[in-house]
């Protein structure tokens, strides 16, 4: 399970995020609103142990895995590559099964480059679940796809969160998502930001 207590995180003079308590149980899916520039990005490296300067209490599990806004894959290695080297225990037949479950059966080979973003969203997704991760967070994984390409990709994150049943945090803003994965839903506001329901 994912505990935030009295989260609180300035850049500087600029207080971002203001006391924030949040708890995410095993096998439930929050999901996080907001405008632009509000902390969502902040909020979910802190969770993931991206970021440890902040105030307050973050609990987390010991296998967490967090999906960038921007999918941050090994150019120079293959998509197969791009598993294994994440996750040394894996073997080949499961990392090229997990390729498999994300629709890139025939993708081991290709290089990040030679991927649609939409195949690299679900590389970058297929890399978080290798891992077997007892907590998620993603952060915007359906923005800038074309409507098909983010149903897609909406459609394959619900099953491999129904599966895997981790503690998710998901950020996006688009309610319509929000709802269809998550239980609850939080928005980000305010300066410094704060949760609201
Ligand atoms: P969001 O993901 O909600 O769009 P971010 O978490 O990326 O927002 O950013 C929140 C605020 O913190 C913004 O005002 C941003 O400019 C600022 N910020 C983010 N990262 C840094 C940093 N490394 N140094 C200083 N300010 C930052
Ligand atoms: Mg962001």
């Amino acid at each position: 399970m994912i505990r935030l207590h009295l989260l609180s995180k300035r850049f500087g003079p600029a207080e971002v995020l203001g006391r924030i308590d949040l708890q995410i149980a095993a096998g439930e899916t929050v999901a996080l609103l907001g405008p632009s520039g509000i902390g969502k990005s902040t909020l979910l490296r802190i969770v993931a142990g991206l970021d440890s300067d902040f105030e307050g209490r973050v609990e987390r599990p010991g296998r967490i895995a967090m999906v960038f806004q921007e999918p941050t894959l090994l150019p120079w290695r293959t998509a197969l590559q791009n598993l294994r080297l994440v996750h040394p225990g894996l073997s080949r037949a499961a990392a090229q099964d997990m390729l498999a479950r994300v629709g890139l059966t025939d993708k081991g080979r290709a290089y990040p480059g030679q991927l649609s973003l939409g195949q690299q969203r679900r590389l970058a997704l297929a890399r978080a679940f290798a891992g077997q991760p007892q907590a998620l967070v993603l952060d915007e994984p359906f923005a800038s796809l074309d409507p098909e390409t983010a149903e897609a990709m909406l459609a394959l994150t619900e099953r491999l969160i129904a599966e895997a049943r981790p503690a998710t945090l998901l950020v996006t803003h688009a309610r319509a998502e929000a709802e269809r994965l998550a239980s609850r839903i939080h928005v980000l506001d305010g300066q410094p930001a704060v949760l609201r329901r």
